[in-house]
């Protein structure tokens, strides 16, 4: 970072076009409201976005009558233009017609090691690895999170956010799909589908090759319920692998023996309920320290810290495809990416006062 005395330089731009889409109104991560427009200007589409919704009608207005307009004085922000409360938008005449142009198409390849931050691409490839439907834990929105390959065989995260992209998009199945947004999440760059965005099913050869994947199946939700009996130690007879019960004493009895703790094996597997949406939920079985790595604590911790660490805690999940005791066995367990992800368009495009903000 720069000196954080510095104060940040805004760089101001004119641009004329077609307002040709005016979104809803969303909420930002720290809660602001704002609304985004595409503009057709001559030779590119372009995004605005704009952090008081009272601005929307004239857009909206724009938008419907097919009228040309001159924005003054947005504020560059990567590729998207903000509008704030310097900016003048008002009609006017261009000698150009009304066209959109499509995002540019790049590889998964070129996204991960050329295309810039929060560019609109279009991308065209397969869909692999679709997980069930799940709330994002920050927002409680839906979202549908896979992975996506295409023909430089290079693989990229996706995440889905519309309910009708949500409901139309199938496993291993091919798709165009225009404005997608390259974000990024733990310094990895994916990608997340517009409101905007058009996907389109498209035949290709799909011979695509798919990275290995285990026998296990992937869920992600928000751990709703925790079974208190489960953060019990359970105890299990070394030489016939039964279940056994502590005496008063704390000695154990079983093969025609006695044994002390020492010589059995002791286990905790935590029971809880992986909630996906408002309607699925799961139970899972998990062994105490995959979830201690979880939450950081070395097993240590205590139990009301560890409950209220693990509770609401949004993860991703590779378990066993069979069930054994109404509960999938869970293999690897991770915080889920949608952390960063949901957050969409605070990352894309900040305006200066807020970095002003974040400096003083
Ligand atoms: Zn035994």
């Amino acid at each position: 970072m720069a000196n954080p005395r510095k104060k940040v330089k805004r760089n101001l731009t004119d641009v004329e076009g077609f307002i040709n889409f005016v979104s809803s109104p969303r909420k930002s991560k720290t809660d602001r409201e704002f609304f985004e427009v595409d503009i057709n200007c001559k030779t590119k589409s372009i995004r605005g976005i704009c952090y008081d919704v009272d601005r929307s009608p004239l857009l909206q207005k724009f938008n419907k009558d097919q009228q040309s307009c001159l924005i003054m004085n947005a504020e560059s922000s990567n590729n998207d233009i903000i509008i704030n409360d310097e900016t003048i938008v008002k009609l006017k005449e261009v000698d150009f017609e009304n066209l959109t142009h499509e995002s540019p198409t790049y590889t998964m390849e070129q996204v991960i090691n050329e295309c810039p931050l929060y560019q609109r691409i279009t991308v065209i490839g397969q869909l692999f690895n679709l997980q069930e439907p799940t709330l994002s834990s920050i927002k409680k929105t839906r979202l549908r999170e896979g992975s996506f390959i295409d023909k430089s065989n290079s693989t990229r995260p996706i995440t889905f956010f519309q309910d009708d992209h949500i409901n139309m998009v199938k496993e291993r199945t091919s798709y165009k799909i225009t404005n997608v947004v390259v974000s990024k999440y733990s310094s990895k760059k994916i990608l997340q589908v517009s409101e905007n965005s058009i996907i389109t099913e498209i035949t290709d050869s799909g011979d695509y090759n798919l990275p290995e994947q285990s026998g296990n199946c992937n869920a992600s939700g928000i751990i709703s319920m925790i079974e208190l009996d489960s953060l019990q130690k359970q105890f299990f007879c070394k030489l016939c692998s039964h279940p056994i019960k502590p005496t008063s004493r704390n000695l154990f009895k079983c093969c025609g023996k006695i044994f002390t703790d020492i010589d059995v094996i002791a286990k905790t597997d935590v029971v809880f309920t992986l909630r996906y949406d408002d309607t699925t939920s799961r139970k899972f079985s998990c062994s105490r320290p995959l979830l201690d790595g979880l939450v950081g604590k070395n097993g240590n911790a205590d139990e009301d810290i560890f409950i209220s660490l693990l509770l609401k805690k949004a993860v991703t999940i590779e378990h066993c495809s069979k069930q054994k005791d109404d509960c999938f066995e869970v293999m690897k367990i991770k915080n889920r990416q949608d952390e960063a992800s949901s957050s969409l368009l605070e990352n894309e495009a900040i305006p200066s006062w807020q970095e002003d903000e974040a400096n003083t």
